[in-house]
């Protein structure tokens, strides 16, 4: 961050941090950048946030977000091909009863809706080994926090002119050429909310139904509520007269209709026809608490409405999936443009299974000797599961048999900056060492049938920013917080700035 200079005074911070601190919880409370709290769903706490934008590589950023379209497409037709998903899936269909399911619904249930529409996350980290952005995972189901990421770039920008002498935000446009200044501060613009509406809304017409209604399918006690009515609110405000329900599994078991004719599926209440099926559950087992839950996720699979994400477009996003793109000529066969598939390529980490007998021993070898450069991954989303250094080492002697529900990834060791992480209750910590995440988000609206692209976009981003010493990653889990980014590239100016004591 470069701040303009006062001849004779050095940058300083207006107020002690204490006081910026509570000017930005109350900002943050303010614009709705709040989640409820998980015993008391009446109540609301502030998301975690990081106090200033992280400095970040712009040229890396650009990268990325230069690729997400290709991204895009490539997912999408990966979950177009069933002889690819069914390739990369077949070692852990057998072991894992959740992706077995899923595949089976997959197989039996016809498709009797050719639009698709998809809103991603395409998570990355930078790898100071090669200096390299690597992706982390590509997420095809419940994208979250497009509505909450927004606010923490207008949230930054208000700190900073609040807290720091001197201080122009500048907020550089993605399509601007970036050059260096010396007086001006640069934050990256950000609005995931508006295009994901967009994308709902196209998806919407396309179903050609306007008294139908969109469906959020959500788990029981939601907390992150502010994030999904922020995309409800933004629909609204293009679109007043859309309907929305907002159900669980488990409530559909009662309210869902389906019609063996038509193929609409309805909800018994209203009657109101379902247009747009919006998963923000059904990732996790646990999210089908009975047969009737999945024999509802049946229903909707086959049903007319527009499913965001298909069970194919799930199963694309996987980790074993991703790890079978990084095999030789894979993508390639998706992407006729040679200079983008390298680029895609060279966001790929190193990642492998266990599967395969002949290379089973080399790489199990590996991991017994080099713990710590990998990270062990089963195909579950959600935070939390990923096994680490002594977690990898005791996994190998005593349950060697469940490797196979795991894939392997080379660790990215990302670079490190000094932030100040807001968090509820006070418990805050400042000028601390942290790591980031990088999310792009895209949409696609397409028609399977015909290949019709209506909307292939980049949106937006999600940085989730978290202490060096935390291996997993996840807002609502509670180990990041949601940050922004800087671009000016003077490292770290910020972290000295909010050090200072005044
Ligand atoms: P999920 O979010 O589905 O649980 P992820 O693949 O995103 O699974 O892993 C969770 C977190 O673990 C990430 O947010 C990241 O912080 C960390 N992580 C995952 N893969 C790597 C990796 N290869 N190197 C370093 N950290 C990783
Ligand atoms: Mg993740």
């Amino acid at each position: 961050m470069s701040i303009k200079k006062e001849e004779n005074g050095s940058m300083r911070l207006r107020w002690p941090i204490e006081d910026i601190v509570a000017f930005a919880k109350r900002y943050a409370i303010t614009h709705g950048l709040l989640c409820l709290i998980p015993d008391n769903l009446d109540q609301a706490t502030i998301v975690p946030f990081s106090l200033y934008p992280s400095p970040y590589s712009y040229s890396h950023f650009k990268f990325i977000w230069s690729i997400q379209t290709a991204y895009n497409r490539l997912y999408n037709r990966i979950s177009l091909d069933d002889e690819i998903l069914e390739k990369a899936l077949s070692p852990v269909i057998p072991l894992d009863d959740f992706v077995e399911r899923l595949w089976k619904l997959h197989r039996n249930c016809k498709r009797r809706q050719p639009i698709q529409l998809d809103i991603y996350r395409n998570d990355y980290m930078l790898d100071t080994k090669v200096d390299k952005m690597r992706q982390i995972e590509f997420n095809t189901i419940s994208s979250a926090f497009a509505g909450l990421t927004g606010i923490v770039a207008d949230l930054h920008k208000a700190i900073l002119h609040y807290g720091i002498e001197n201080c122009h935000v500048r907020e550089l446009k993605l399509d601007e050429k970036y050059e260096k200044s010396s007086t001006i501060d640069l934050i990256l613009p950000n609005e995931p909310l508006k295009k994901s509406a967009e994308a709902m809304i196209k998806a919407f017409e396309l179903y050609n139904n306007e008294n139908a209604c969109i469906l959020f399918v959500i788990v029981p006690n939601e907390r992150n509520v502010c994030d999904q009515n922020a995309l409800i609110d933004e629909i609204q405000k293009l679109k007043p007269n859309i309907h929305f329900h907002l159900k669980t599994f488990e409530q559909l078991t009662n309210e869902l209709l389906y019609d063996e004719k038509t193929f609409n599926i309805y909800l018994k209440s209203s009657y109101d026809e379902i247009a747009i099926v919006y998963y923000r559950a059904g990732y996790i087992p646990d999210h089908y608490i009975n047969e009737k839950c999945w024999l509802i996720r049946e229903y909707i699979e086959q049903s007319r409405a527009i499913k965001c994400p298909t069970i194919r477009s799930q199963l694309a996003g996987c980790k074993i999936v991703q790890a079978y793109l990084t095999n030789e000529n894979i993508i390639e066969k998706y992407i006729n443009n040679e200079n983008l598939s390298k680029n895609i390529r060279s966001t790929f980490a190193s990642m492998f299974a266990f599967d395969n007998n002949q290379t089973r021993e080399k790489y199990i070898n590996l991991l017994r000797q080099n713990p710590n450069d990998y990270v062990l991954k089963p195909n579950r989303e959600g935070g939390g599961n990923n096994k680490y250094d002594d977690e990898i080492l005791k996994l190998i002697e005593n349950k060697e048999n469940h490797l196979n529900s795991y894939i392997a990834m080379e660790k990215i060791l990302p670079p490190k900056c000094t932030t100040c992480l807001i968090k509820p209750n006070g418990k805050h910590l400042l000028h601390v060492e942290c790591i980031n995440e990088i999310g792009i988000y895209g949409t696609m609206v397409t028609n399977v049938d015909t290949n019709e692209e209506y909307i292939n976009d980049v949106i937006g981003y999600l940085v989730r920013t978290k202490t060096t010493d935390t291996n997993e990653g996840g807002v609502a889990t509670g180990y990041s917080v949601l940050d922004c980014l800087d671009v000016s590239q003077n490292n770290n100016e910020l972290s000295k700035i909010f050090s200072q004591e005044l």
